[in-house]
């Protein structure tokens, strides 16, 4: 992070947005002060932290239904199946960083 703001001449990072899938199972607090542990000191330090959680979305491969997991329990709603792809919620990036 810190080398995209000295290749783009930036001296402070005022806010970083990230894309978090809710596969991570990562907990917003634990989330929010690692990150303020780990920018201290630097130039993002007191940078605002916006994330972007996505939803863990599953087609099931023996009815076709589309739908969200909730709490982890990777069953299909309609069927009752385990056979399960997940379309979505394994997104971890950066989407955009803000500096001046
Ligand atoms: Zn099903």
């Amino acid at each position: 992070m810190t080398e995209v703001a000295s290749a783009n001449h930036l001296s402070r990072i005022s806010r970083l947005d990230l894309v978090i899938g809710k596969l991570h199972q990562l907990i917003p607090d634990m989330l929010e002060f690692s990150f303020e542990t780990c920018t201290e000191g630097t130039l993002a330090e007191k940078c605002k932290l916006v994330i972007d959680w996505r939803p863990v979305i599953v087609t099931c491969r023996d009815c076709n239904n589309r739908s969200e997991i909730i709490d982890s329990i990777f069953i299909c709603p309609l069927c009752g199946s385990f056979r399960l792809n997940t379309e979505s919620g394994k997104e971890l990036f950066i989407k955009s960083i803000t500096g001046e």
